[in-house]
C-alpha cells in the first residue's frame, strides 16, 4: 500500500500531523511525502518534517530555478515529481524520475524508537543494495541499524538525519529483530550488515560491480583486499585507502574514488565516524551506493573474530563480541538501554483491539 501526502503549506501540513503520527504509532505503511512549493528549503516544510521526526521528502513539486532540490542536512538531490513545471498529477507520482528498487518492491519501513528500519530479507537487501550500486544517477546510502546506533541517533542529529535518509536501512542487529518483533508483532530475517558487504563483494564479478575500500588499517585495508580477491576471483576491486588519512585529505580522497569509476564505497571507519564522513563528503561522490561497514575488515582478515556459527545462531553475536572485547563493554552498554527504552515503549502503548 502506498500513501501519498501531499505537503503544499505549513497549515496544511500541521492538518495531516496527526494522520502521520498514527501511521508512526503503528508503523505499518512507509508513507510518501511530497513537498510542493517555490523551492524546497531547511525553512519551510523542513521545519514541519523534523519536528514530527520525518524524513525529507521523496518527492518535490514545484518551480526551482536550477532544477536542483536540496533536502537538509544530507544535501541531496530529493526526487523530483516534476522537473520543468510547477504542477503535476498523481500520474506523474507514480512515474518517478528514476525507480528506486524498494519502492517497487513495496519494502515497509518501520521505525523503531524514531529510527527507520527497513522489513525485508537477505535476499532483497543483496539485490536492491546491487541495484543502487549500479545506478549510477545519484549516491545512494546503506545503513545498518543496530541498537547502538539507534540510542546514538538519540542524542545526534547527524547520525538520526543520515538513518532517515538512507536509501536502504537494513536490521542489522539481532535487538532490532527483537524489537520489530516486541513493538510491532512482526517476525522478520535478521541482514546483518558485514553479510551483506561480502555477499555484494561476491556479486562483484557477476554483476560488474566496482568496488572501492576506504578504512581500517593499512595492514588490515591492504590485507582484506587481498582476502577478498583470494574468496572471489572475479572481484572488481577499483581502489583502497586505510581509514588514518588526515582530514585535509579527504577531499584528494573524494576525487581518488570518483577517478577510480567505483560504483561502491564501502566505509570501514567505525560508527559514528563513517556516517559522518559521507555526510560531509557524500554529495561530492559520484559512486552508486555508500556503505558504512565499521569493523568488517577486522574480521576479513582475522584480526577479529567474529561469532562462530552456533553463537550467531543463538542470536548471541553481540555477547562473543563483549566477552572477546570487554573494552567495547561501554559502548555496548547502549544495548541494555535500548532494550529498557523498547520495553518502556511497549507498556506506554495503547492495547489496540482488532
Ligand atoms: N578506524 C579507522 N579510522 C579511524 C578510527 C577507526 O579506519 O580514524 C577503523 C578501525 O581501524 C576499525 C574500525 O574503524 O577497523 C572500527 O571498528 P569497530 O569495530 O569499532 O566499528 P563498529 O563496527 O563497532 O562501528
Amino acid at each position: 500500500m502506498k500513501i501519498i501526502c501531499v505537503v503544499s503549506a505549513p497549515f496544511k501540513f500541521m492538518k495531516i500531523a496527526p494522520l502521520m503520527e498514527a501511521f508512526k504509532a503503528r508503523t505499518i505503511v512507509r508513507p510518501l511525502l511530497l513537498h510542493t512549493g517555490q523551492h524546497y528549503n531547511d525553512n519551510m516544510s523542513g521545519v514541519f518534517f523534523r519536528e514530527l521526526g520525518l524524513p525529507g521528502p521523496n518527492f518535490f513539486l514545484g518551480a526551482s530555478g536550477t532544477g536542483v532540490v536540496k533536502r537538509p542536512s544530507l544535501g541531496r538531490p530529493c526526487r523530483r515529481a516534476h522537473s520543468e513545471n510547477n504542477y503535476s498529477t498523481m500520474e506523474t507520482l507514480t512515474t518517478p524520475a528514476s525507480a528506486n528498487p524498494l519502492e517497487m518492491r513495496n519494502i515497509v519501513r518501520v521505525e523503531i524508537l524514531n529510527e527507520s528500519v527497513d522489513l525485508l530479507g537477505f535476499d532483497t537487501a543483496l539485490d536492491c543494495a546491487c541495484e543502487l550500486a549500479l545506478d549510477r544517477q545519484r549516491v545512494s546510502y546503506v545503513v545498518a541499524v543496530n541498537p547502538e546506533k539507534v540510542m546514538t541517533a538519540r542524542r545526534s542529529k547527524i547520525i538520526h538525519d543520515f538513518i532517515c535518509r538512507a536509501d536502504l536501512a537494513i536490521p542489522d542487529g539481532i535487538g532490532i529483530v527483537a524489537a520489530v518483533r516486541i513493538l510491532l508483532g512482526k517476525k522478520i530475517e535478521r541482514v546483518a550488515g558485514a553479510d551483506l558487504m561480502q555477499m555484494i563483494c561476491e556479486e562483484s564479478g557477476k554483476r560488474g560491480i566496482k568496488i572501492f575500500l576506504y578504512g581500517a588499517k593499512e595492514d588490515v585495508n591492504a590485507g582484506a583486499v587481498e582476502v577478498l580477491r583470494r574468496r572471489y576471483p572475479d572481484i572488481q576491486i577499483v581502489g583502497r585507502q586505510n581509514g588514518y588519512l588526515p582530514e585535509s585529505e579527504s577531499e584528494d580522497l573524494v576525487a581518488r574514488v570518483n577517478a577510480s569509476d567505483a560504483d561502491v564505497l564501502f566505509l570501514a571507519l567505525g560508527s559514528p565516524r563513517q556516517e559522518k564522513w559521507m555526510n560531509q563528503y557524500g554529495d561530492k561522490l559520484r559512486v552508486g551506493m555508500c556503505m558504512g561497514v565499521g569493523g568488517t575488515l577486522d574480521t576479513i582478515v582475522g584480526k577479529v573474530k567474529r561469532a562462530p556459527m552456533a553463537w550467531r545462531r543463538a542470536k548471541l553475536e553481540w555477547l562473543y563480541r563483549l566477552i572477546r572485547q570487554p573494552s567495547r563493554f561501554w559502548r555496548q552498554r547502549r544495548i541494555f538501554y535500548f532494550a529498557a527504552r523498547v520495553l518502556l515503549e511497549k507498556a506506554r502503548r495503547p492495547k489496540i483491539s482488532k
